[in-house]
């Protein structure tokens, strides 16, 4: 049978990844016609995806209804050429099956803690996100990928690429056009159509930069460190005292007095991650979210709770009120809301605040109304922290004078709470 490369927008002959050319048969007629995907079996197979994914795919595409598969038999109601349901299926490999980072087609889907549907790339190690408002998202967030089979195939393509000396289309981060050109794409195999599509979904953000943007966009604090004081010293003091808390600060994780210790987060990681933040720019800002969030991933540091408490060593300084919004995409997709990620991050926060920057201490009240605001920390966990001190991230002393400092934030935030007790908010179901 015929087989064509899975990116069809990559020409060459020799591209590792084929599939099967896409066989219809139109069934029946008039309300009853349908038609059936002859090989979708062997086309699933090579994309690695479940065979109903695919139709469903497409029956969202046509608005159409799908059945289930029974007997392998694939049917989609209505009459749909083979060439038409190829072209959808470019969508569905962009969508679901290519690495974003670099469209190698060597992924699985795994769902992640926060309910994002993951592609993990064998070939460049990223991870990216689905974009969550497809319909098809929602179907297989119900219908999750099954363990055993990915464990299996995990191993599988672990030998294949060792075998093959390892993805060589994917290492570094580029967009389409310059990966169309490494790859050699003179001609476009289909229609104009799909390298449009090809190149809106590379260029099209996910879920998760949209965020990043419209958090950075909807920027509300008034950008000073409030409360009229002056801060005492120079910039570079600063920056010096910064470094120390960093490096002291990851020091704190490597000697593992933390009970709940995470494995495969060893300090070397964090060592790598902080050192790789400094040498990105002079001012935190001048590191991108997406970045920070590739970089972490590649250290396996983008689950760990511990990632939090060193982060705003990295990303704050004594502009911190300002740095909070902007940064509020990334921190949410790292925080995940699990309790232990709020508290680490709250703790890097009071350890910023407390020992690097001592003159922001009168602007906690702004600093975590920020935090507050742009939805970072629930309220549940900054009341935890500022319950009572602690010398779990600061010496005592110092933990006092920050939470004391943000007890008029508290109490407000307490009495916003109980406002709202009583004003239950609606969960919209499907
Ligand atoms: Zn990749």
């Amino acid at each position: 049978m015929a087989t064509i490369n899975i990116r069809r927008d990559v020409a060459d002959p020799f591209y590792r990844y084929k599939m099967e050319k896409l066989q219809s048969k139109i069934e029946g007629k008039g309300n009853g016609i349908k038609s059936v995907i002859v090989n979708l079996p062997s086309i699933a197979t090579s994309l690695a995806r479940p065979p109903i994914y695919v139709v469903k795919y497409f029956g969202f595409e046509l608005g159409a209804q799908t059945n289930t598969g029974d007997n392998d038999r694939w049917i989609i109601n209505g009459a749909h050429e083979a060439s038409k349901l190829q072209d959808l299926l470019d969508g569905f490999i962009t969508r679901f099956v290519l690495c974003k980072e670099c469209h190698n087609p060597e992924t699985d889907l795994t769902i992640s803690k926060d309910q994002n549907i993951i592609r993990n790339c064998k070939a460049c190690g990223q991870r990216t996100m689905v974009d969550a408002r497809l319909k098809l998202s929602s179907y297989i967030l119900k219908n999750p990928p099954k363990k055993e089979g990915k464990e299996k195939r995990d191993k599988k393509e672990k030998k294949k690429s060792r075998a093959a000396g390892n993805g060589e289309e994917g290492k570094e981060a580029s967009n389409s056009e310059e990966e169309g050109n490494k790859n050699g794409n003179g001609g476009l195999v289909t229609g104009s159509n799909n390298l449009d599509q090809y190149k809106a979904e590379a260029g099209s953000d996910d879920e998760f930069s949209r965020h990043i943007r419209e958090a950075a966009k909807d920027i509300t604090a008034d950008g000073t460190a409030d409360g009229g004081f002056t801060i005492d010293t120079s910039e570079k003091a600063m920056k010096e005292r910064q470094r120390n808390e960093l490096t002291s600060a990851v020091e704190k994780l490597t000697m593992g007095d933390d009970e709940d210790d995470e494995e495969g987060a060893g300090s070397s990681s964090f060592d790598t991650f902080a050192t790789w933040f400094e040498a990105q720019g002079d001012k935190p800002s001048d590191v991108d979210d997406i970045e920070i969030w590739k970089k972490l991933s590649e250290l396996g540091l983008d689950q760990k709770h511990k990632t939090l408490q060193v982060l705003p060593q990295c990303m704050f300084d004594e502009n911190i009120v300002k740095q909070i919004a902007p940064r509020a995409g990334l921190l949410k997709k790292l925080i995940n809301k699990t309790d232990r990620h709020e508290k680490a991050f709250l703790g890097g926060i009071e350890r910023l605040v407390g020992k690097s920057f001592p003159a922001l201490i009168p602007s906690m009240p702004t600093i975590l109304h920020q935090i507050y605001e742009n939805e970072i920390v629930s309220e549940e966990a900054i009341l935890k922290w500022g319950e009572k001190p602690s010398k779990r991230y600061v010496d005592t002393a110092t933990s006092k004078k920050v939470k004391g400092a943000s007890a008029s934030f508290l109490t407000w935030l307490k009495e916003a709470d109980d406002e709202e007790d009583s004003e239950e908010e609606e969960e919209d179901d499907e």
